[in-house]
């Protein structure tokens, strides 16, 4: 069995970690915090534990990479996340952003297409801490319409085109924030929903590298 432990070495690098998250411009306390709350290093293989503090992705297998914590606090800031509010994200993945936003009070609905990754999760060690946070295998083109609609949609997977079925799912005056392919990056986009009919106001921000999002289940 591994042993988790968040030691003062651990807490003191994830101190300089927001520091530097301010130093590229996140501002948001909520979030900072959420970020400061959790041991990022429990999400990775024991063999990154000197490392995981670094602003950088890493391997979680399946070809697969836990966000940059640059990148997680950046969109988390772009979705400008409330208590209480119930959110769909699309990749799972390590469950690292999912577990940002739990430790920021919201009811999260996570998707993952991999089995493998998604069954990493059933021993998931913040269950019982987290137990607004809930773990489904599909594939996130599709959403989840059975728990719709969401406050706030997040894509952590490179989008070749905003899904219509994930903008169907959201409320009216919600928000989705979605990295959308522009060739060799993606923009970094948010969409807020503006009436039932379907307009959103689209506004576009910086420039990201993800893992693409993919269709279909893979077993
Ligand atoms: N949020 C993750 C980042 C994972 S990388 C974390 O904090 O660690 C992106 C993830 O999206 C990968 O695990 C990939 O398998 C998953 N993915 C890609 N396409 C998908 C789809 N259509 N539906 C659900 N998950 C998808």
């Amino acid at each position: 069995m591994r042993q988790y432990e968040d030691t003062y070495r651990h807490k003191g690098l994830r101190k300089n970690l927001i520091t530097s998250l301010k130093q590229k411009g996140i501002t948001d306390e909520r979030v900072l915090e959420a970020i400061n709350a959790l041991p990022r290093h429990f999400f990775l293989d024991t063999a990154f534990d000197a490392i995981a503090y670094e602003d950088r992705a890493f391997p979680i297998g399946e070809g697969q990479t836990i966000s940059q914590p640059y990148t997680v606090a950046y969109q988390t800031q772009l979705l400008e996340v409330k208590s209480f509010e119930k959110i769909l994200e699309i990749g799972t993945g390590s469950a690292y952003q999912a577990s940002v936003l739990a430790e920021m009070g919201a009811y999260v609905y996570t998707i993952e297409r991999q089995k493998k990754l998604f069954d990493a999760n059933k021993n998931f060690i913040f269950k019982s801490k987290y137990p607004h946070l809930k773990f489904f295998y599909g594939d996130g083109f599709e959403g989840l319409p059975t728990y719709a609609p969401f406050d706030k949609i997040l894509i952590t997977a490179a989008a070749p085109y905003i899904p219509v079925p994930l903008k169907a799912q959201l409320k009216v005056g919600g928000k989705m924030v979605i990295p959308v392919d522009e060739g060799n990056a993606q923009r970094m986009l948010r969409l807020t929903k503006e009436n039932e009919e379907g307009s959103f106001r689209e506004e576009a921000f910086d420039q990201f590298s993800f893992v693409p999002m993919l269709t279909g289940k893979r077993g």
